[in-house]
């Protein structure tokens, strides 16, 4: 009984504390009726190469309209959804309706490729890469319509079952990215042992790149030590012309940021490509 009342006077104290608790057991919860019901859905970013001044590539991102939460970005579920075991059904749905849609334009006659992101857990699934090689010819798309990104800190969990999980979607002919880099506290050696095509390095480094001294200094040495490694480096979260310039300056390849576009949904990013690569 004490610990009752204990506890009722607890959440009393931390009524923030609680509500912050219910919000996330009620996500949780729900993930499974958001797939059924169609509430998730995808946007899409481009990601521009600055040296042809084109589009062929565009980021995924998933986003959530739930009924009595609103609008929920991933931040507020992917990380939930891994903890609580969901984390696979949702990286599924994203592979399907990613791979369904790229399927509508190849009807409408639009090549692209789409980045997906994947989580760790999915990092440790043996079967994904042949799940999505046969999704892919179902529909009858090549496999470098889709690439994959993943964050340094979800390789470094554990890194060489990562490392043969990342070998087998590149022996269906994936590219991999490297999301995030420069956050995950992984050592530079580690970038010569992944099998990967990509380096995007992370917003936090390059949001101030037309400010901060150090910043450039850092942004300038990853991208020679990336490109030294033969990958294409990807600059993410570019909001300024400033930005642009200077990571042109720097020998670039690739920008994504609001720069160019926020993720938009797949009829508006239509518009947005028809424009951009006139
Ligand atoms: P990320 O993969 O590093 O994606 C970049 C994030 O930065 C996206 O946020 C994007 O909307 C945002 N962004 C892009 N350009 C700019 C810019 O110029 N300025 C600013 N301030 N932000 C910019 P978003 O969509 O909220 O996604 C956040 C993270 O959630 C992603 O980071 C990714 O790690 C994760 N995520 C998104 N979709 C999925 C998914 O389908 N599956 C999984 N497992 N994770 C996902
Ligand atoms: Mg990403
Ligand atoms: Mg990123
Ligand atoms: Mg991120």
């Amino acid at each position: 009984n004490h610990a009752r009342v204990e506890s009722l006077v607890v959440s009393h104290y931390h009524k923030g504390a609680d509500e912050q608790y219910l919000r996330e057991l009620t996500i949780i919860r729900d993930i499974p009726t958001a797939l059924v019901q169609g509430q998730l859905f995808l946007v899409y970013q481009p990601k521009v190469d600055i040296k042809s001044n084109t589009c062929h590539c565009v980021e995924t991102l998933i986003r959530w309209q739930h009924p009595t939460l609103g609008f929920l970005p991933p931040d507020e579920f992917i990380l939930l959804a891994e903890k609580s075991g969901n984390i696979s059904i949702i990286s599924d749905w994203v592979v399907k309706t990613a791979i369904t849609q790229l399927a509508a334009w190849k009807q409408q006659g639009i090549t692209l490729t789409v980045a997906i992101n994947l989580s760790a857990h999915d990092l440790t699934n043996d079967n994904f890469a042949n799940d999505i090689q046969q999704l892919l010819q179902q529909h009858h798309l090549p496999p470098h319509a889709l690439s994959i990104e993943v964050t340094e800190g979800a390789v470094m969990k554990d890194a060489q079952k990562v490392i043969a999980v990342l070998q087998s979607f590149r022996d269906i002919g994936l590219s991999i990215a490297i999301d995030d880099f420069g956050t995950g506290h992984s050592s530079l050696a580690y970038l010569k042992l992944l099998p990967v095509n990509e380096v995007k390095i992370d917003r936090s480094f390059i949001k101030d790149i037309h400010i901060d001294e150090t910043d450039l200094m850092i942004v300038n040495t990853s991208i020679k030590l990336i490109k030294g490694l033969g990958l294409t480096v990807v600059a993410e979260g570019v909001e300024s012309e400033d930005g642009i310039d200077i990571l042109r300056k720097l020998d670039c390849d690739t920008i994504q940021g609001y720069v160019y576009s926020k993720p938009l949904k797949a009829d508006e990013l239509m518009l947005w490509l028809a424009d951009f690569n006139q």
